[in-house]
């Protein structure tokens, strides 16, 4: 049997049922492709569904608030993706009268979509024979075939993108690209791959070589650079409610339209001593605080930063820092603000606690 048939025998029987592979709709693909960067299935899952109901069509999405699809991603981290979704749907709806658009050319033109989700939209919802080579189907090709090229240069690209359209199954464009993915995600895994029960494996060159971790070829990649942040988490009683400072990241910077507290940050720690506490008091423009808890420092890994922050809480009866870079609002409606993670952990089980 050839190379194809095994696969796609191999995926009828084993793929896995998941909501997105019961549709040719072009928009739960697109959310469910794009969810599903950096992200593992079974968090995608919960996600995907959050995400449809909530907005369950182009229409809805591109009339919604920014901060309404925020919300909705909010511990998936990498929030450009929803901005991006966000802006595309708008887009759609603008240049194309709300209906996805099925050219290639045009999928790949919307905000936040690269080769990969362009050809698995493409080929998914509109049967084109375009590739969908994620991780799963460089990390397949390139044992199937022992490349010996870097998956990440350009060269390693082209070779891994020409050998899948050589095998693309232009009839099943989406049954193929299907089950190039699947195969790496269940059988071709990244540690310990199954090769004994692998349905293409009188096909491949690293099985037969032994040579399975050597493959895909990678550059090492530079350490994760290290970040200290000082949360000044301010608190206010008045009127018997209590108030809080929040703080809107409008930078160019990781979580970009999301919500923190005022924040002091530093490329080494600092210790907690007078000069802290200087720029703390000029922050509050030396007005009257005390400071009623300082966190242990935690540790928050984003793929190429990490993030040490220590939360140090202070309470007041004046408002004390500037207010039209920060936000005065009632603590507990600390919820319906867009949150990183980091903060979401922190309001959820120390501050709220
Ligand atoms: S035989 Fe092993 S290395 Fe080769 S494609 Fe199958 S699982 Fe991957």
């Amino acid at each position: 049997m050839n190379l194809k048939n095994n696969l796609f025998n191999w995926y009828h029987i084993y793929k896995r049922d998941l909501p997105w592979r019961n549709t040719q709709n072009p928009y739960y693909i697109w959310i469910s492709e794009i969810i599903l960067q950096q992200t593992r299935v079974n968090q995608g899952y919960d996600y995907f569904k959050r995400f449809i109901d909530r907005f369950p069509d182009i229409i809805t999405l591109a009339n919604s608030e920014e901060q309404d699809v925020l919300i909705i991603w909010q511990g998936l981290g990498y929030y450009s993706r929803a901005r991006n979704i966000h802006s595309a749907a708008k887009k759609i709806m603008k240049e194309f009268n709300g209906i996805f658009p099925n050219k290639y050319e045009d999928i790949l033109n919307l905000k936040g979509i690269g080769e990969y989700s362009a050809g698995a939209i493409a080929s998914l919802a509109f049967k084109k024979p375009f590739p969908a080579i994620d991780g799963n189907v460089q990390r397949v090709i390139s044992r199937l075939y022992e490349i010996d090229k870097p998956i990440s240069s350009a060269n390693g690209k082209n070779e891994i993108k020409n050998i899948v359209l050589s095998l693309m199954d232009k009839n099943n464009p989406d049954i193929f690209n299907q089950s190039l993915i699947e195969l790496g995600a269940l059988i071709c895994k990244p540690l310990n791959p199954d090769c004994e029960i692998c349905p293409i494996n009188n096909h491949c060159f690293a099985f037969k070589n032994k040579t399975q971790q050597n493959f895909p070829v990678k550059i090492k990649t530079n350490k994760p650079r290290d970040r200290f942040f000082y949360y000044i988490v301010i608190k206010i009683k008045k009127a018997n409610q209590e108030y809080i400072y929040i703080n809107k990241r409008l930078k160019n910077d990781i979580w970009k339209n999301l919500y923190d507290f005022p924040l002091i940050e530093s490329n080494s720690q600092i210790p907690l001593n007078d000069n802290v506490f200087n720029d703390i008091s000029n922050l509050l423009m030396h007005k009257n605080f005390i400071i009623s808890k300082i966190s242990s420092t935690v540790k928050h890994q984003l793929s190429h930063q990490t993030i040490y922050a220590t939360f140090i809480e202070i309470e007041t009866e004046q408002e004390i820092i500037d207010k039209t870079t920060y936000n005065l609002i009632p603590i507990r409606l600390l919820k319906d603000y867009p949150l990183p993670k980091l903060i979401e952990n922190y309001v959820e089980k120390i501050l709220l606690h």
